[in-house]
């Protein structure tokens, strides 16, 4: 099945809003979807215009707000492509093609290399996808940040390590007693979900 991707360019026309899918619509994963809804009509019911003229005025900053929300989920998304080292059929290359990468996202990409994302590289108070959600996909995906910049000292830097690598051995520790995917399939559908 081939989805058609995308937003409109305006999302409030006159008295006429587009929420939802009638707003567009990107991908099922990040599942974006719903918070898009809620924040829209959230500022819609805030900002309901009292007159004509304010109308315009609040019309203008929603399209203005929801344009870079509906961008800034697209960065995220894109992330996922731009950190992959795919190359293995049509559909990775396409869409791993920096040509395809917005240019905020490149800037954003180049500055991570030398400080961890945070509150300030993002615009908005409400960010669909703040800092920290860069932080997971980036160094889940392998992305590297120069350790040594803006001061981290040595003994701080060898405390993260032990973390990671706390963390790395307990995450061992717990998939190995987790039966596999298959497994646990195969069970459910000769035995059915028990009752809690
Ligand atoms: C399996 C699945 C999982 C999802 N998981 C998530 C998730 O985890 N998080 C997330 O954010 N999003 C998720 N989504 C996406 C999210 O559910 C949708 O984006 C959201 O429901 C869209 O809401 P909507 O009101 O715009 O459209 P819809 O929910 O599609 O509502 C449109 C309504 O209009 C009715 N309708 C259509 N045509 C007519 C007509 N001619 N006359 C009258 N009524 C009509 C339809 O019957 C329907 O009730 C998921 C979607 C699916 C399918």
């Amino acid at each position: 099945m081939q989805l058609k991707a995308g937003h409109r360019a305006r999302f409030w026309e006159k008295n006429c809003v587009a929420i939802g899918l009638s707003a567009g619509f990107l991908e099922p994963l990040e599942a974006s979807a719903l918070l898009l809804i809620e924040i829209s009509a959230q500022m819609i019911a805030n900002q309901m215009p009292a007159n004509r003229v304010t109308m315009d005025i609040v019309s203008k900053r929603y399209n203005k707000t929801f344009t870079y929300r509906w961008q800034r989920i697209i960065d995220f998304l894109k992330l996922h492509y731009a950190l992959s080292k795919r190359t293995d059929n049509q559909f990775w290359i396409d869409n791993r093609n920096p040509n395809t990468i917005s240019e905020r996202l490149q800037e954003q990409l180049s500055l991570w290399k030398h400080q961890f994302p945070c509150d300030n590289d993002f615009e908005q108070s409400l960010e669909i996808f703040p800092a920290a959600s860069y932080q997971y996909i980036l160094y889940g995906m392998g992305f590297k940040t120069a350790p040594n910049h803006l001061g981290m000292s040595e003994q701080s830097i060898k405390q993260a390590q032990q973390q990671f690598l706390k963390n790395s051995q307990h995450s061992k520790e717990l998939t190995s007693s987790l039966i596999s995917n298959r497994e646990l399939i195969n069970k459910i559908k000769q035995y059915g979900l028990q009752k809690v």
